[in-house]
């Protein structure tokens, strides 16, 4: 009689994610003083000016105007560069990657099918090429989407003689949405690559099916809490997408032997 093995549950990486969403909020977070500053430092010119009476050379917008372009080189250059983003890209994908190799060994450990299945990967260095690089677009983004929203507070702003400080107020809401954002990114992109890695290496491993198994808490949406605990050919997902890809999910697939 065959030995029933007991393969440790599949595990969506928690901590990975966690991790990347505080390396991006933390580049918002500079992103957002360094124009707060600029900002500030523009109203501090316009009282000057005001104060001293003396002819003005720039109109306000054209103040406020030069603060936000220096505010948004600088971003470019210090914070949101292309070495620092794919850094964190890199890093990040990296993490996901280590964490989902560790553990689909735990899961087969040789005992299944007395190989290490993730030993030989040719296609690990493109996927992660690859993955990296759609995360490197999704980081860059953070920062355009920030400064189009400055932008458009800023001339909305000025058009509506709204004070600067009601902008800067403004401004920090326009942070608020991108902190969000980079929290829906790195969940998001951990569970699609989490989904990804498993299927291959389970698939690698020989497993042709797994079990659908979600978080288990009342985030899970209505259409996987139906999946929860059913059996799906690989090639077959239901709905076409592999648990851990659809739009923010965190479900996970746990390997199912033929013979189940
Ligand atoms: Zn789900």
């Amino acid at each position: 009689m065959a030995r029933r093995m007991i393969i440790p549950p599949t595990r969506f990486p928690n901590a990975v994610a966690a991790s990347y969403s505080r390396a991006m909020a933390q580049m918002i977070q500079q992103m957002h003083s360094i124009t707060y500053a600029a900002l500030l430092k523009s109203i501090a010119e316009e009282v000057r000016i005001y104060q001293n009476e003396s002819y003005r050379a720039d109109g306000p917008l054209d103040i406020i105007w030069n603060a936000l372009k220096f505010a948004k080189d600088r971003v470019a250059a210090q914070i949101f560069n292309p070495a620092k983003v794919v850094e964190v890209a890199s890093q990040f994908v990296s993490r996901v990657n280590f964490f989902n190799k560790r553990m689909v060994n735990n899961q087969f450990d040789g005992r299944v099918r007395g190989f290490d299945p993730t030993e030989r990967e040719p296609w690990i260095n493109d996927y992660m090429k690859v993955s990296v690089k759609e995360n490197v677009s999704y980081i860059t983004k953070l920062q355009d989407d920030y400064a189009a929203r400055v932008e458009s507070i800023v001339m909305q702003g000025v058009k509506n003689g709204q004070k600067l400080t009601d902008m800067a107020q403004e401004i920090s809401k326009a942070a608020n949405i991108s902190y969000q954002r980079a929290k829906f990114i790195a969940r998001d992109q951990t569970g699609s690559i989490t989904g990804q890695l498993t299927a291959k290496r389970h698939q690698d491993a020989g497993f042709k099916r797994f079990k659908w198994s979600t978080s288990h808490d009342e985030r899970v949406r209505p259409e996987h809490r139906g999946y929860d605990g059913k059996i799906y050919p690989y090639d077959q997902p239901p709905a076409g997408k592999l648990p851990g890809v659809p739009f923010n999910c965190r479900c996970v697939a746990y390997p199912v032997d033929d013979e189940e």
